[in-house]
């Protein structure tokens, strides 16, 4: 550490499958890392990764570490050295990490410089997310965001509904929240009440995107936003934004914001899982009792690990594309998903949750069945 000291940290990787191609996962930095959990998350990262449709299994990477109270250079060294001890395990066609909780372009960029110095030679496909500098993609950061406006308006043709016009509710104002509620703001839809930690406004005729994501450039949040009512309180602006007779309900923010106490006021036809795992199990019940549509969080934000794939073929390639060559393919990988989950939901009379678990099941299962067992 920096006062001389010697601190001990535990890390874990797990790959949770690798049938397909490389596994691939985040890696986070946080008190409460345990084997367990990182392994639940390698699992979803699998299913995420087979429903639609990458080349790649599962995994997750983690350090049970305080990183707010650490310093730059003991994050560096801290990072260098988990690399160090993983270091077996990873590689372009082994396992491929990317950020996570508390880790970002930063973090990658020493996972790939000391991956790179310990092979001999420069391996940009190490890791995703990276700087566009180092071999980053273009279109990466706000990947996940434009996803899930793809989905969106999947979800609403798929209702022969009208994406102009539609209200939107979005709970979290963060690279999700805000790129989300950007790109359906852009194709018409109204965007009627956003909520974040600092509060929620609220506006019937729709908030002005650009203007609120700049005012909460500028004021780290969306309070004070003049254009519509605000709610000061974040409970209570959460309260009011579940509730709110909308079209499409966006929980963005944390997990288990849609539960057993509050699925019964929900009013959206359409409620699209931004944030990992935001409706709990027992709302999914309560939801599709009411006939509510649910796109589930491992095909609905799947667009950031969908264009970090593209940033690793990119650099397997050692060629970059434009931005709109990613937007474009994005696009299209996600709309075959959707249709894919939507019709076997359909043919199964089944959620399309249930849908996206059993294809992504399936596909694990018909790949492990033709390449049969070794020896
Ligand atoms: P972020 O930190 O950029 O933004 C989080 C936002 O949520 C902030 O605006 C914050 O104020 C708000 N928030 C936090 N607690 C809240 C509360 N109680 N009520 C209302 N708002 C609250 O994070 P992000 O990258 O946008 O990620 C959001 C979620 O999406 C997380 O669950 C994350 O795991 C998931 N996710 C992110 C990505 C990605 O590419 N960033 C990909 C897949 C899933």
């Amino acid at each position: 550490m920096d006062n001389g000291e010697v601190e001990i940290f535990t890390g874990y990787r797990v790959q949770y499958n690798y049938v397909k191609g490389p596994s691939k996962g985040g890696i986070r930095y946080h008190p409460d890392v345990t084997l367990e959990e990182v392994t639940a998350l390698a699992g979803l990262m699998a299913l995420k990764c087979a429903v639609v449709d990458v080349p790649f299994g599962g995994a997750k990477g983690g350090v049970a570490c305080e990183p707010k109270g650490m310093s730059m250079d003991e994050l560096e060294r801290m990072t260098r050295r988990y690399t160090y001890m993983i270091l077996p395990l990873v590689g372009p066609e082994q396992d491929i990490p990317a950020p996570d909780v508390n880790t970002d372009h930063q973090t990658m960029s020493w996972i790939m410089d000391t991956y790179s110095m310990l092979r001999g030679y420069t391996v940009p496909g190490v890791v995703t997310g990276k700087p566009l500098q180092l071999g980053g993609s273009r279109g990466r950061l706000n990947a996940t965001g434009r996803g899930l406006a793809y989905v969106t308006q999947d979800m609403l043709r798929s209702l022969d509904l009208d994406v102009i016009g539609q209200r939107v509710c979005v709970q979290g104002f963060g690279n999700v929240g805000m790129n989300v509620a950007r790109f359906l703001h852009e194709e018409g839809c109204r965007i009627v009440g956003v909520t974040d930690m600092t509060g929620g406004i609220f506006n019937a005729e729709g908030i002005d995107i650009r203007k609120l994501a700049s005012h909460a450039d500028k004021n780290k949040g969306i309070h004070g936003f003049p254009e519509g009512t605000f709610v000061a309180n974040h409970v209570e602006a959460n309260r009011r934004l579940m509730s709110m007779a909308c079209d499409v309900l966006i929980p963005a923010a944390l997990e288990n914001q849609i539960s057993e106490a509050n699925a019964s006021d929900v009013k959206a036809r359409i409620v699209v899982e931004g944030a990992n795992g935001p409706v709990t199990r027992g709302a999914d019940e309560i939801l599709a009792k009411k006939g509510i549509y649910v796109v589930p969080d491992i095909l609905a934000n799947s667009g950031g690990v969908i264009v970090s794939y593209f940033e690793w073929v990119q650099d397997i390639q050692a060629y970059l594309w434009s931005e709109e060559e990613v937007n474009v393919r994005l696009k299209s990988l996600m709309t075959a998903a959707f249709n894919q989950v939507h019709e076997f939901a359909k043919n199964h009379q089944v959620t399309l949750r249930e849908a996206a678990y059993m294809l992504a099941v399936d596909k694990m299962a018909e790949i492990t069945r033709l390449r049969g067992i070794f020896p």
